[in-house]
C-alpha cells in the first residue's frame, strides 16, 4: 500500500497546517492551507507518495 501525504507545492514540506480561520468559510469554499516553512498559502496542496519524499 502506498500512502500519500499532502505537501507543499513550492518547497514540498509536509509542515502544512489548516488556516481557516473564517468559520464561515466552512462549507461552500475549499480548505485553505498554509505551509509553515515557506509561508505558502492556498488551496491546492498535491498528494505525492510518501517514499518519494525521502
Ligand atoms: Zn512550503
Amino acid at each position: 500500500m502506498v500512502k500519500y501525504v499532502q505537501v507543499c507545492p513550492r518547497c514540498r514540506s509536509r509542515d502544512i497546517i489548516m488556516s481557516n480561520d473564517n468559520p464561515l468559510a466552512g462549507s461552500m469554499m475549499p480548505i485553505e492551507r498554509k505551509c509553515n516553512e515557506c509561508n505558502y498559502s492556498g488551496t491546492f496542496f498535491p498528494e505525492v507518495p510518501e517514499e518519494e519524499l525521502k
